[in-house]
């Protein structure tokens, strides 16, 4: 049978990545470890970039966002908190005649089935649901793995001491999220932005880079003020239309404006590095799959050359990231279980709210108080009665009267390892060539968007034998060395030299040749620029070249 064409793809993608150093299999010489990859040298070039971009735009180009770097290892009691250590898990179930695992929501997507989910919360596999490799329908029940890793710390494997990878980086930045605003002067609506491994033990790591067990995060947690806070002191709270950029942040965003808006903020960061939005897709949450604190989440996808087609025939692509509404869950639940205040005071609020009219003061304060007790309810501890949830939403509301809150939440989170195979997926391009005598030949060029390409300029002298040539091409690539990441590159005919950086993905290259050591006196110190994508050249004044490249690679 033929395979499919997007197999194959991803095939040329994989062989490619592997010879050109992208990306290579983890612990390869002894037969690999599943689920984990390592970057080569081009590969750590391109997710450094892409980091670095990420930083910048996310937090130093903000005046309301501030870096974080935590640990990886941190108290398990943080994983308690945020319910990690009771519900972060896949529904697992096995072949019981080929003994192959499976996830079973996977499983059952794979043959446009839907794993139910019963009364009692437990999963079920659907009737007809067969396993995938050997066609036997003795399947084993679903049930739930937990996805955390777990270690010891300290010389005694005892439960005391049991401690987790962190599954995300996102829970750090909860945990330290009084220390951060006490230290950085910033005041709500404020965030906390951080990159990090981050570790999950994937039931079926899987498309290659896209679902593995070792990964980087980019995560911001951005904190804004409860809807109820922004309509007291505002009047009212914004409304913004449903699809679109909104603009400038103003005061009286409320949550949806909010979320919005980082929507759109990070769909104008892919585009700026290459992702073109017909290349994206969105995946609006259903309220069935929300998260039962959640507001509203959207998923930025990427039509991955995996990516599976609906009935329509429409790929609508893989997630890449999820910018998720995630009211006051994850403080309020870091609050409770550290008996640390995480809430702040609002002097604004105070003030606005002594002036309101009775009627708007009992209205506002009767919706904040269904919210938190709401929330009390539905992640009360099994020893906690209604009244003592009751007492405490009370409590929480006659604080809000005061300019009290507990901070919302928009987290926009992003896979740095999912967005280097889309970005790698989207730059890859081959074209076969036929001569006059029936020969082909396959060239490829990574087209990836100056921004992210690990190289940024190809420096070749035309000859190797020519010392002049050879001593001129290493001043400009010293020149050029401090600001950009330069190849220098004198092996082989410059057809050949020019194919590498094509396959590299270098946007520019400059060739040193006997005009710039001025055999035609009018070109004496220009180069020979040549641009990857067409293989057009110029000339170009080699005291013009450095600020030339770096106006195109910022
Ligand atoms: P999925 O449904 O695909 O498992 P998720 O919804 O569990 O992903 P989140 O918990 O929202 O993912 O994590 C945020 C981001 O982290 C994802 O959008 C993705 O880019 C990245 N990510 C999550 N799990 C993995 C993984 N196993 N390998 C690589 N990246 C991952």
């Amino acid at each position: 049978m033929a395979e499919p064409k997007e197999n194959l793809q991803m095939e040329k993608i994989v062989s490619l990545c592997k010879r050109r150093g992208f990306i290579f299999q983890s612990s390869e010489i002894y037969g690999g470890i599943n689920g984990f990859w390592d970057y080569g040298p081009l590969g750590a070039e391109l997710k450094r970039n892409v980091k670095e971009l990420w930083w910048n735009a996310m937090t130093r180009e903000r005046e309301d966002v501030a870096g974080l770097e935590a640990t990886i290892i941190m108290s398990p009691a943080i994983w308690r908190a945020s319910g990690h250590v009771d519900t972060f898990s896949d529904p697992m179930c096995d072949c019981k005649k080929c003994k192959k695992r499976f996830r079973a929501d996977q499983l059952c997507e794979d043959q446009n089935l839907t794993l139910i989910k019963n009364a009692n919360g437990k999963f079920e596999l659907p009737a007809g649901t067969k396993c995938t490799s050997c066609d036997s329908k003795e399947l084993t029940e679903p049930r739930p793995f937990n996805l955390m890793f777990k270690t010891y710390v300290g010389p005694v494997e005892s439960e005391d001491n049991v401690a987790y990878l962190r599954p995300e980086t996102a829970q750090a930045i909860f945990a330290q999220f009084k220390n951060v605003l006490e230290t950085s002067r910033q005041k709500v609506p404020f965030g906390i932005g951080q990159i990090g491994k981050a570790f999950r033990n994937e039931v079926t790591p899987r498309n290659y880079t896209f679902r593995s067990r070792e990964f980087e995060q980019m995560e911001l947690e951005f904190f804004i003020k409860p809807d109820e806070a922004i309509e007291a002191i505002h009047g009212s709270v914004a409304t913004v239309p449903a699809t679109g950029h909104p603009g400038e942040p103003q005061p009286n965003w409320g949550w949806q404006a909010w979320h919005q808006y980082w929507v759109e903020e990070r769909v104008k960061f892919y585009e700026g590095i290459g992702l073109s939005r017909d290349t994206l897709g969105f995946h609006h949450q259903t309220p069935e799959e929300l998260a039962h604190y959640a507001r509203a989440c959207t998923d930025i996808l990427f039509k991955f050359p995996f990516s599976k087609k609906d009935e329509n025939g429409n790929v609508k692509g893989d997630e890449l990231e999820g910018i998720a509404a995630r009211s006051d869950f994850d403080l309020s639940q870091h609050q409770r279980f550290s008996g640390k205040p995480m809430g702040v005071f609002d002097d604004e609020l105070r003030q606005a709210w002594a002036k309101l009219p009775k009627e708007k003061q009992d209205d506002l304060w009767r919706r904040y108080y269904e919210n938190r007790k709401n929330y009390l309810t539905k992640s009360a501890k099994p020893d906690e009665t209604a009244e003592q949830i009751q007492k405490q939403a009370t409590e929480d509301a006659n604080g809000l009267a005061k300019g009290q809150y507990i901070p919302h939440v928009i987290e926009p989170s992003a896979g740095v390892d999912r967005l280097i195979l889309a970005l790698i997926a989207n730059a890859y391009s081959e074209t076969t060539e036929t001569d006059a005598k029936g020969k082909s030949e396959t060239t490829y060029v990574m087209k990836f968007h100056p921004r992210i390409a690990p190289i940024k300029v190809g420096v070749l002298p035309l000859l190797k034998n020519k010392p002049e040539l050879v001593k001129k091409a290493i001043a400009v690539r010293d020149l050029l060395r401090p600001w950009m990441n330069v190849y220098y590159d004198d092996g082989g005919s410059i057809g050949k030299r020019y194919a590498r950086q094509d396959e590299a993905g270098t946007p520019f290259c400059v060739t040193i040749d006997f005009d710039t050591l001025g055999e035609k006196p009018e070109l004496l110190d220009t180069v020979t620029l040549r641009y990857r994508d067409d293989g057009r050249q110029e000339r170009l004044k080699i005291s013009e070249l450095r600020d030339w490249l770096l106006a195109r690679i910022r």
